[in-house]
């Protein structure tokens, strides 16, 4: 559905992509992570058609980004709203721009009240909405018209759990009608959750690509525990459980704290910076 192969991107002394290469089948959910710079959303500019590659191609369906208007839904990563017209406003004019009319775009912007939860505040002015709020007006301008490819950036940085629950109940949704999904993102559990294929860009290129299992498993985790006398135990593992019944069995104080952590995507970066180096 998506291709984009070898992107590159360059500001001035800056390298944002550097040979970025990913495809995204319909119905498939690529969680594209990365440490801050790694050129994520200017990939996300890039098919969006906001910006021009220096080199390289993307094609949706087969067709540049320029040709694919109302096929593509895009919720950029900063919050980017109409202050003084209201969610319902907003929504009206994204579906109609995308070529919804009458019952088609009620019953489009009824489905978004309900996935997203918008009803209590569908008709007030966004400038005066909280930021999660204002995340999930974002993300329903972007769902709005059913578009074959969504590109969300970011959907839930400073969101609570209501939004980001909802956020994700609508992407699983959406992927299971057949949209293709790119959903950058610094938070892994939403990717376990998303069941998504996890794509790892570092300097301007995708460096690994896998699911959760493939990428990730096997990676030590943490097991922390905290003891009476106030001494802290912590024992990096692969196996948690067996590790925190051995850790258990060994205290020669009573146990005040238990700490499990999975393994991170700090942890996923690290590993990969060692096979690289190696
Ligand atoms: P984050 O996780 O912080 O959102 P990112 O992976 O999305 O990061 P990008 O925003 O794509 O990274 O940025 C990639 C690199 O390109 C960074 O070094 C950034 O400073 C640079 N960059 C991005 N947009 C511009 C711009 N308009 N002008 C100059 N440099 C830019």
């Amino acid at each position: 559905m998506l291709e984009a192969i070898d992107l590159v991107k360059r500001y001035g002394s800056v390298q944002a992509l550097d040979g970025f290469n990913l495809s995204v089948a319909a119905g498939e959910i690529v969680g594209l992570v990365g440490h801050n710079g790694a050129g994520k959303t200017t990939f996300v500019e890039i098919v969006s058609h906001l910006i021009r590659p220096d080199s390289g191609h993307v094609t949706i369906d087969g067709r540049p980004p320029s040709a694919t208007s109302g096929r593509v839904g895009v919720a950029p990563q900063h919050i980017a709203l109409y202050p003084s017209i209201t969610v319902r406003e907003h929504l009206e004019l994204f579906g109609k721009l995308a070529g919804l009319r009458r019952a088609a775009l009620q019953s489009a912007i009824d489905d978004l009240v309900v996935a997203l939860r918008l009803n209590d505040f569908i008709d007030r002015h966004t400038a005066g909405l909280s930021g999660g709020q204002q995340r999930r007006t974002q993300a329903a301008t972007a769902l709005v018209h059913r578009p074959g490819l969504l590109l969300l950036d970011e959907p839930t940085a400073g969101a609570d759990l209501e939004t980001r629950e909802a956020m994700l109940d609508v992407v699983k949704q959406r992927a299971g009608e057949g949209a293709a999904v790119v959903y950058t993102t610094h938070y892994l559990p939403e990717l376990t959750e998303l069941q998504a294929t996890i794509a790892v860009a570092r300097n301007g290129r995708v460096i690994a690509r896998g699911t959760y299992e493939e990428l990730v498993d096997g990676l030590p985790g943490e097991v922390r525990l905290l003891l009476d006398n106030g001494e802290e135990l912590t024992v990096s593992t692969t196996d948690p459980a067996a590790t925190l019944i051995d850790m258990l069995g060994r205290a020669e104080h009573p146990i005040s704290a238990v700490d499990v952590r999975n393994p991170s995507l700090d942890d996923l970066y690290r590993s990969l910076a060692v096979s690289d180096a190696s």
